[in-house]
This record gives C-alpha cells, sequence and structure tokens, in this order.
C-alpha cells in the first residue's frame, strides 16, 4: 500500500513554518546563540536552499526541524510548525513517528548514516517500518529505489554492506533510503559535500528527478551556491544563527540585497570570470556566538556599516515579492546597486 504525498493544494499554508526561531547551546564558557530570530518557510513541493559560511547555523536549523539535537541544546523562543502541527511541543514519541515517514534526511556522510555491520537490504527493509506490507514486497520496492537511484545491479548488490559501495553510491544508497518512504519533507544537510564535483552533479540531477516524480519538498543544506542555483526553487541565506536575507532563487543570485548575500556570491568560484590563483574571501571572521549582542551580527565585517548598524538590530525588510532582507540600508534606501 503506498501512501502518495499530499498534493500542494492541499496544504494553504506552508507545508514547514518555522517562525521566530531562537535556539542555544550550554556550554562550560556559557551559552551559546546559535539561531536566532530565524523565520522560513517552505512551501509543498519546493526545494528551499539554506546557504551561508560555516558556522553560520545552517546545520543546525536542519537538525532542529528533525528533532535531532544534542542535550545541550535549548529552543528559547519560537515555533516549528510541520504540516499544521507545532513540532516543538510535540510529545517524543508523536515526533518520533514522524521520523523516517512523513519527515526524512539524508545526511552529509553517507559513510557514518549507514549501519557498517548490516546490509543495505535489511536496512531498506528496516525503514519501511511504517508500511503494513509484506518483507518481499519491501524488498521489491527497495531494489526498485536502488535502480532508480542508479546502483547497477540492484538484485546482486542489495545484500552488500555499506564498505562495498564506493562514495558516491553509498550516497546514492542513503537517497534511495531517504525518498523509499515517500516523505513530505527530506532535510537534505549538505548531501554532495563528502563526494566530488562530477559525483555532485550527478547527485544533485538526481535529487531534482526524484523530488519531481514523488512531489516532496527538500530543505538544502548547501555551501555550494552552484548546487543551490541548480537546485532550489527559494534561498535563505544564514550568517551567524541568522536568516539575513531570503527569497526566489533569481531574486538571490541576480538581485542580492544584503552585503552579505553580495560578498558571499563575489566569492564564489562559479562566478569569478578572470582566472586567478587566490580565490577571494570575506575579510574577517565569524563573530563569536556566545554574547548577545545589539546592532547588525554582520556589522564587524561590513564594508557600508555606519552609525546606526552599532546601536539597533536590523529587521526583515521587504525588497520585492517574496524577498526580504535584514539591513539598515534598505530602510535608509542608501544600498547601491549590485
Ligand atoms: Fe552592513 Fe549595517 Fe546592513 Fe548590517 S545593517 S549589513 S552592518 S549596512
Amino acid at each position: 500500500m503506498s501512501r502518495d504525498n499530499p498534493t500542494p493544494q492541499k496544504f494553504t499554508c506552508p507545508l514547514l513554518e518555522i517562525r521566530d526561531l531562537n535556539l542555544d547551546f550550554g556550554t562550560p564558557r556559557g551559552r551559546v546563540h546559535a539561531l536566532h530570530n530565524v523565520s522560513l518557510d517552505v512551501p509543498a513541493g519546493q526545494v528551499v536552499g539554506i546557504v551561508g559560511e560555516s558556522g553560520s547555523g545552517k546545520s543546525t536549523l536542519a537538525y532542529t526541524v528533525m528533532g535531532l539535537l544534542a542535550e545541550n541544546a535549548e529552543v528559547t523562543a519560537g515555533s516549528i510548525v510541520f504540516e499544521g502541527r507545532e513540532l516543538l511541543t510535540m510529545p517524543a514519541q508523536a515526533r518520533r513517528s514522524l521520523l523516517g515517514d512523513r519527515l526524512s534526511m539524508i545526511f552529509q556522510d553517507p559513510m557514518t548514516a549507514l549501519n557498517p555491520v548490516r546490509t543495505i537490504e535489511s536496512q531498506m527493509i528496516d525503514i519501511q517500518h511504517h508500511e503494513q506490507v509484506s518483507r518481499s514486497e519491501k524488498r521489491a520496492r527497495a531494489l526498485e529505489m536502488l535502480h532508480r537511484v542508479g546502483i547497477p545491479d540492484p538484485q546482486s548488490r542489495i545484500g552488500a554492506y555499506p564498505h562495498h559501495f564506493s562514495g558516491g553510491m553509498r550516497q546514492r544508497v542513503c537517497i534511495a533510503m531517504a525518498l523509499l518512504v515517500k516523505p513530505a519533507l527530506l532535510v537534505a544537510d549538505e548531501p554532495t559535500t563528502a563526494l566530488d564535483a562530477t559525483l555532485e552533479v550527478q547527485i544533485i540531477h538526481l535529487l531534482k528527478d526524484l523530488q519531481k516524480e514523488i512531489g516532496c519538498s527538500i530543505l538544502f543544506v548547501s555551501h555550494h551556491l552552484g548546487a543551490v542555483a541548480e537546485l532550489c526553487d527559494r534561498v535563505a541565506v544564514m550568517y551567524a544563527g541568522e536568516v539575513v536575507e531570503q527569497g526566489a532563487v533569481r531574486d538571490i543570485f541576480h538581485n542580492p540585497a544584503h552585503p552579505y548575500t553580495r560578498a558571499l556570491l563575489e566569492c564564489d568560484p562559479g562566478r569569478i570570470k578572470k582566472s586567478t590563483r587566490t580565490l577571494p574571501t570575506i575579510p574577517g571572521e565569524v563573530p563569536s556566538l556566545l554574547a548577545t549582542k545589539v546592532g547588525c551580527i554582520f556589522r564587524s565585517r561590513c564594508r557600508h556599516a555606519f552609525d546606526r548598524c552599532e546601536q539597533e538590530n536590523p529587521v526583515d525588510h521587504p525588497i520585492g515579492f517574496d524577498h526580504v532582507a535584514r539591513c539598515h540600508l534598505l530602510v535608509e534606501e542608501r544600498l547601491v546597486p549590485a
């Protein structure tokens, strides 16, 4: 018995709605404010990318949605509504039952995501535990999905262990497992980071095809802007735990408004026209998230910073249809065209 995903028309509100989310990690050095005032929607049937430097909070946000955070994490404010239900106050068992059913995840490292002492077959059958069908039917589905993700001769490979597969093939197996359950939302945390460039392109195309076929939404975390441009409908740019800009992929890539988004795009090797031996970087470092700061979180690295940036936190400012950025320059209409 298969469970088709709800069509996009079935939910009038976004499939996933994150509002004003704050999350801290308790550490011996104090509380680390890992997410600050994060609001983000994932509409049904769409792919939403999250980009930003390492330490910007991308993966923390993904793990928060999945409810897979470390014990020292504490959500201090906000809400995460998925299919109309608040995840943060949901009983633990009810939330767990969503995993591998309505919500599934692809992790960055396929070797640690798979159980090394169990065959692919047993893991792919186990992940279908929500399905009321026979073991042979589950196996047939697993074979079909392995074939779909490009594993050659799945009939003979399904009995192998993860270490029998290359890194690219292991990630294909992980994608097959994540999509086998026909989730409503797939959270993909840097799924191509451990792969070489050729494999990355293949995996992106595979994800794109399968997303269309299954009709699920994807929350796609990546630091690779080219992959995000290729796969996503919408993009959220994160910096130091905040979403500083978000909008349709064409707006973010062709009409970026926040100085951080612009700097990030300027550093993208795929957009550098001249041949160079030195790749550009954004001067300075991501600030410590230990203290609560007043003012713009990007001000120490921003070449446009002015007095107001020190004194006041910027808030989301609408730029166009469904395109917002947090920067005082936009309110004061001082930002020069990119
Ligand atoms: Fe730069 Fe100020 Fe805008 Fe922050 S608010 S990005 S510091 S100009």
